[in-house]
């Protein structure tokens, strides 16, 4: 009889990169994570990828599949067992144009996705940043720069293929396992290895894009006023607010208000945007047309010893000034976290609740800290951080799982409420029962 890594050096064709090879330092890590790993496999085809879960179920394995390995929790790699790099699943292709209808590997990166959509006219509805992936964006939202026009990242997805725990391949949509459709959408890593995502794009072309900077001693109002234009604000409009940006000047640092105008039209825009610049001493403003492609960024990736710890919350209506008030106070303070808010609402609220695994559709803002630094000075400030958000609690409700750098109990229950866990736990009960895909926020299977 075959042993299991017997089985996996004959059925899996991809690179098999371990300890002592010349890879295997680069391999381990991701771009906030360290990693020893026994082995990290290097998937080619959606066969390798059965492969991998194969042979990780069969050996009793840990198995983290890694995408764009950006998770801030360091979900793409471990200290056991074996990662699964989807990188080399990367193709994007129009299946069909007048629909719009576009295929993506599962370990592609946005960038990769923005750059192949570019000539066609199109765009999905993703997040900020070109290195980020496909999948961990889009497994737990994903909030960019069209999300309140055309709602995160899973709103545009119409049906994927996925590698459950019983390695077989599945395609899932509203139509085909639409219980397993719910699930992915929201359910981060927790149902399988998604080998390819299919979405729906939107005609997109060039947008007025650019950031509009306010004194720090101005943010309690600036931000209170930007929260009330945004409910009635056009929907192409979205807001990324950064505070107490360290490279900046920390606690004296601007205001910066990103923002996007998903469109083309320079009177539109102005006349969406100039209610933002209205909101206090406008001390620069680089808003102009630039291709879609062109506004995601490169994305930092932290020397050596740097490390991000990073939380987050949503805000719904009501709490909106209250929560605002204790993030303008925290921003001013000595040595604040970055404080990161991004306007949702929008179409993200149109969808039901219960009509995805993502369940936070009621929220305005989410509010991300995140703490930069050594590891010593990351772990000194926590306490001081861990206080603001206890002054925060009242004001917040859940968490954004792709901005969390931890996955204790307490945060897998922010992140999913009662309901959606409980409906989750059934799905992964039938899918993945003895929790083969655990490094996420992880759902216990319902027995
Ligand atoms: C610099 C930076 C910028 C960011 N900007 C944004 C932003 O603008 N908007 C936003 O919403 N988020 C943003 N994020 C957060 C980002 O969405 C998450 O970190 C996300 O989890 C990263 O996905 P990944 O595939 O790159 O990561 P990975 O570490 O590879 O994976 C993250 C999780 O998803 C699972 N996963 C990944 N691919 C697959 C797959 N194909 N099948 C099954 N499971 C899979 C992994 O197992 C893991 O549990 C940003 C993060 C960083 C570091």
């Amino acid at each position: 009889m075959r042993t299991a890594p017997d089985a996996l050096r004959h059925d899996f064709r991809g690179d098999i990169i371990e300890p002592g090879d010349p890879e295997y330092a680069e391999a381990s890590r991701t771009v906030l994570a360290t990693g020893s790993p026994e082995r990290v496999l290097r998937a080619m085809s959606v066969g390798d990828a059965q492969a991998a879960v194969a042979f990780a179920a069969a050996a009793g394995q840990t198995l983290a599949v890694r995408g764009g390995g950006h998770s801030f929790s360091g979900f793409g790699t471990t200290d056991t067992g074996t990662v699964v790099d989807l990188r080399d699943l990367d193709h994007v292709e129009v299946v069909d144009l007048e629909r719009r209808l576009v295929r993506v590997g599962g370990g592609a990166t946005w960038g990769q996705v923005c750059d192949a959509l570019a000539r066609h006219g199109l765009a999905i509805s993703s997040g900020d940043t070109r290195g980020v992936g496909v999948g961990g964006l889009t497994l737990s939202g994903g909030i960019g720069w069209k999300v309140r026009k055309h709602g995160l990242a899973l709103d545009s997805l119409v049906a994927a293929e996925v590698v459950t725990a019983d390695a077989h391949l599945r395609r899932v949509s509203a139509e085909e396992h639409p219980d397993l459709f719910w699930a992915l959408r929201g359910g981060g890593g927790n149902l399988g290895v998604v080998t390819s995502f299919e979405f729906v794009a939107q005609p997109t072309t060039e947008v007025f894009f650019g950031a509009l900077a306010f004194p720090a001693t101005e943010a309690g109002t600036v931000l209170q006023g930007l929260a009330d234009y945004m409910r009635t604000a056009p929907e192409e409009v979205t807001a990324n607010v950064v505070l107490a940006n360290p490279f900046a000047g920390g606690p004296e640092a601007p205001v910066d208000i990103h923002v996007a105008f998903d469109g083309d039209d320079p009177a539109l825009s102005a006349l969406a945007l100039d209610p933002i610049r209205g909101l206090g001493t406008l001390l620069s403003d680089s808003v102009g047309l630039r291709p879609y492609g062109d506004i995601l960024e490169e994305g930092v990736v932290p020397p050596p010893g740097i490390e991000l710890w990073t939380r987050s919350a949503f805000v719904e209506r009501d709490a909106v000034s209250d929560a605002l008030a204790v993030l303008a106070g925290v921003a001013t303070s000595e040595r604040p976290p970055v404080v990161n808010l991004r306007t949702v609402g929008g179409a993200v609220s149109r969808v039901d609740a219960q009509a995805t695994a993502y369940a936070h559709r009621a929220a305005e803002l989410m509010v991300a800290t995140t703490l930069i630094g050594p590891g010593p000075v990351v772990n000194g400030a926590r306490p001081a951080l861990d206080a603001v958000w206890r002054s925060l609690a009242p004001h917040t409700c859940g968490a954004y799982a792709n901005f969390l750098s931890e996955a204790d109990e307490q945060d897998v229950a922010a992140v999913y409420p009662d309901q959606t866990y409980r409906r989750l736990a059934a799905v992964k009960g039938e899918y993945d029962p003895h929790n083969l895909f655990a490094r996420n926020h992880n759902i216990r299977p319902a027995t």
